[in-house]
């Protein structure tokens, strides 16, 4: 299963969070995960392998780098891709991203994060409007949804 999306959604942070583990180096630094990163993660006695895809690189390259020649090698092998949004901003990145997953859509996740608070979960919601049939709002950093994006995940297994 691939975790992608732009620097600073929470990549990492998710990646730790379903392998318990603090391998994926998380930072309020855009763009810290340089290259891909592989853990394993048991899902239901499943044994995944989870790749934090990283390898955006920085803010100021172009868009058409944002998902980086090894980020899309990992997502055209994954059985699962989980596209991570940030619930406090979607910005022209996101777009972009989402353009360019189009091809994967019937094993994409879209998960919404930083939802911490009942108050964001509406604006979660609101994020349908960008072309989803469904999405799922988690909180990474607080262990929020992670049950209903395990049952995403394991519906595509
Ligand atoms: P990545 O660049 O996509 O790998 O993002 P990181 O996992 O490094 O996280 C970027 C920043 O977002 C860090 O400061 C995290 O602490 C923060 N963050 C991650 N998940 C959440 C969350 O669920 N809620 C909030 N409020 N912050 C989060
Ligand atoms: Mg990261």
């Amino acid at each position: 299963m691939a975790i992608v999306g732009r620097p600073n959604v929470g990549k990492s942070t998710l990646c730790n969070r379903l392998t318990r583990t603090r391998r994926s180096i998380t930072d309020p630094t855009p763009g810290v995960t340089r290259d891909p990163v592989e853990s394993l993660w048991e899902l239901r006695d499943v044994p995944l392998l989870l790749v934090d895809t990283g390898g955006v690189t920085t803010l100021t390259e172009s868009l058409a780098r944002l998902i980086s020649d090894k980020a899309y090698a990992e997502i055209e092998r994954a059985d699962a891709v989980v596209l991570l949004l940030d619930v406090e901003e979607v910005s022209p990145e996101d777009h972009e991203i989402i353009r360019r997953l189009r091809p994967f859509f019937d094993k994409l996740i879209l998960a919404v994060n930083k939802v911490d608070n009942s108050a964001r979960e509406q604006e979660a919601w609101n994020l349908l409007e960008l072309g989803f049939a469904d999405l799922v709002p988690i909180s990474a950093a607080h262990g929020l949804g992670i049950d209903d994006l395990e049952i995403a995940v394991w519906e595509l297994l």
